[in-house]
C-alpha cells in the first residue's frame, strides 16, 4: 500500500475512535509527514482499515526506511511515537474525562479505557495470546489461571546492548508520572502515547492509569504523586476507600509492603484496581461477627488466612482495618513460626482489598509474614520449591486474590509434557522439573482430555504455592492459632 493510503487509514481510525476530531485532521497529517520525513499528503476516501495489519505495514516501512532496526524496543518507541500523534494531549484527556465523570464515572473510566486500548498503550493483540483457564477447587472454588507471555521478551542483542547502556534516573521508575509522553530508551519502556488521570484521595493527589499488560478486565493502577516507597498503614486503608466512592463498580488492592510477600515494584507506592471478580470475593465464610452493632468482621475459606469487615462507615472501617493491622504487626505465636520481628526487622504485613459490595465497604485483610529459614531460604510463607517449577516470583496481590500469574515459559513446556506423557518425545533436562506432573499422569497417556488434566494439575501446584502463603494452615493446629488472633482483635475493639 502506498505510504499516502496508509496515513488515510490511520486518520479515518482515528476519527472513528475518537482519538482526533474533524478539527485536527489537517494538523494531524502534516504531523504524520513530519515524522515520517515526508512533503505531501493526499487525503482519499476509505472505506475499510484493520487497524493493526496498518500498523505492521508502518513498521515495515519504517524498517524499510531506515527509520527503525530489527530490535524490539526501536519498534516500540516508533509505535509509541507514531500513536502519540493521534492522541489529545494530557490536559484534553482530563478535561473530557471530568466532564464524564459528573455524567457518571463508568462512563468516565469507559472513555479512558477505551482510549488507552484504541491509542494501542495497552497492547491487546498481545494479552490475547496469554493463555486463561479456570481450576475448580474442592475445598476453595473457583482459582483462576494465566499463563503470561504479553511482557516483552529482549533478544540476546538486545541484552548485550542493555548492558553497554547508560543508566539515568529519570523516570525514576516505570510508574512516575514523568512516564507520560517520555520517548522511551532500550532500558525504559516507550510511553509517547501514555495518559495518566489526576484524582484525589485521601485530601492527596494521585493519578490513575491502564496498566499495558492487563492480567485481567481494566486492570489499572494508581500511582502516588511522589517516587516513595510503598506503604501500608491507616492512610492506605483511607485512600482505598476512597478509591471505592470514586469508582463503586472497581476493587482496588495493594501489595503488600515487605519483600517476598510483595508485589514487583516496592519503591513507589501504588495500587492495582479494575473491573474483575476475583475468586476470593466468593470465598465461603467460616465464621462471622458483628462488631459494636457496625462492624461484620470474618474469617474466609481461603489457602492464605483472610479477615473480612464490612460496614456503612468508612471510618469506623478504617479503624477496624488498622487496627487489625498493628496488633498483627506485632503478633508473635512461635507455634506457628509467626515471629513479628528479627535483626532483620519486621516480618508482618498484609495485602489489604477494597470492594462496595450489596451496599456497604468491604475490606479483605490477608495476613502476611515474610521471615525466612534455613528450611525455607527463600520464604517460610511463600510457595515452596516443591512448587517453584511452576511459580517461583512473589504471590502479590493478584495471586493472592486467586489469579495466577504464570511464566511465559510455561507455554512452551506444559505443550511439550504432553509429548513426554504420550511417549512422543524423550524427557530433556527443562522438562524434568515437572517430573510430578508427569508421574501423576503417567497412566493417562491415551485420554483425549490430557491436555485439560496437565491444566488441572498446573493449578493444583499453584494452589499448594498459596497454601504455603497461608501464615495459619488450614488444619486444626492452624485454625485454632487464627482463632487466638480473632479473639485478641475481638477484645481490642
Ligand atoms: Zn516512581
Amino acid at each position: 500500500m502506498q505510504i499516502n493510503s496508509l496515513l488515510n487509514r490511520f486518520l479515518k481510525y482515528g476519527l472513528d475512535k475518537g482519538l482526533i476530531s474533524e478539527l485536527d485532521i489537517e494538523y494531524t497529517a502534516n504531523k504524520m509527514l513530519a515524522f515520517l520525513k515526508l512533503d505531501e499528503f493526499k487525503e482519499e476516501k476509505v472505506d475499510s482499515y484493520d487497524f493493526l495489519s496498518d500498523l505492521s505495514e508502518l513498521v515495515e516501512y519504517a524498517k524499510d526506511k531506515d527509520f527503525i532496526g530489527d530490535s524490539i524496543y526501536e519498534k516500540e518507541i516508533f509505535i509509541a511515537s507514531f500513536m502519540d500523534l493521534l492522541m489529545p494531549r494530557p490536559r484534553e484527556v482530563q478535561h473530557q474525562f471530568d466532564v464524564l465523570y459528573n455524567e457518571d464515572p463508568k462512563k468516565a473510566v469507559d472513555y479512558f479505557y477505551n482510549l488507552s486500548h484504541d491509542n494501542y498503550y495497552i497492547q491487546y493483540d498481545k494479552t490475547a495470546k496469554n493463555v486463561k483457564w479456570t481450576y475448580k477447587s474442592e475445598e476453595y472454588g473457583n482459582i483462576h489461571l494465566t499463563i503470561n507471555v504479553s511482557k516483552p521478551e529482549k533478544d540476546p542483542k538486545e541484552i548485550a546492548l542493555l548492558k553497554k547502556s547508560k543508566s539515568t534516573s529519570y523516570p525514576s521508575c516505570p510508574l512516575c508520572k514523568e512516564n507520560v509522553g517520555y520517548l522511551g530508551r532500550i532500558n525504559h519502556p516507550a510511553r509517547s502515547n501514555h495518559r495518566i488521570i489526576k484524582i484525589r484521595l485521601n485530601n492527596e493527589v494521585w493519578y490513575f492509569q491502564y496498566s499495558p499488560y492487563a492480567y485481567y478486565n481494566e486492570h489499572s493502577i494508581v500511582l502516588s504523586k511522589e517516587h516513595r516507597p510503598m506503604v501500608i498503614n491507616k492512610n492506605t486503608f483511607k485512600c482505598l476507600l476512597d478509591f471505592i466512592d470514586l469508582f463503586p463498580h472497581y476493587f482496588i488492592g495493594s501489595n503488600a509492603d515487605l519483600p517476598i510477600v510483595g508485589g514487583s515494584i516496592l519503591n513507589h507506592d501504588h495500587y492495582q484496581a479494575g473491573n474483575y471478580h476475583f475468586p476470593i470475593e466468593d470465598a465461603r465464610v467460616l465464621s462471622e461477627v458483628v462488631l459494636n452493632n457496625e462492624i461484620t468482621l470474618s474469617t474466609l475459606k481461603w489457602p492464605l488466612s483472610t479477615i473480612r469487615i464490612r460496614g456503612t462507615s468508612k471510618e469506623k472501617l478504617v479503624e477496624t482495618a488498622t487496627l487489625i493491622f498493628d496488633t498483627w504487626c506485632n503478633y508473635q505465636d512461635e507455634n506457628v513460626d509467626i515471629i513479628a520481628y528479627t535483626n532483620n526487622g519486621r516480618h508482618n504485613t498484609i495485602t489489604p482489598i477494597a470492594r462496595f459490595k450489596d451496599g456497604k465497604y468491604e475490606l479483605d485483610l490477608i495476613l502476611r509474614n515474610n521471615r525466612i529459614s534455613e528450611e525455607y531460604p527463600d520464604g517460610i510463607f511463600h510457595a515452596h520449591r516443591d512448587v517453584h517449577h511452576i511459580k517461583k516470583e512473589n504471590l502479590g496481590l493478584i495471586e493472592v486474590m486467586g489469579l495466577a500469574i504464570l511464566p511465559a515459559r510455561l507455554k512452551k513446556e506444559l505443550a511439550l509434557l504432553k509429548d513426554v506423557i504420550k511417549g512422543e518425545i524423550q524427557i530433556d533436562e527443562q522438562l524434568k522439573q515437572h517430573q510430578s506432573i508427569i508421574d501423576d499422569l503417567k497412566n493417562e497417556k491415551n485420554n483425549p482430555k490430557l491436555d485439560e488434566l496437565i491444566l488441572e494439575k498446573t493449578a493444583s501446584i499453584f494452589l499448594k504455592g498459596l497454601s504455603d502463603a497461608g501464615v495459619f494452615k488450614g488444619d486444626e493446629k492452624g485454625q485454632q492459632a487464627f482463632n487466638k488472633f480473632i479473639e485478641l482483635i475481638k477484645q481490642k475493639i
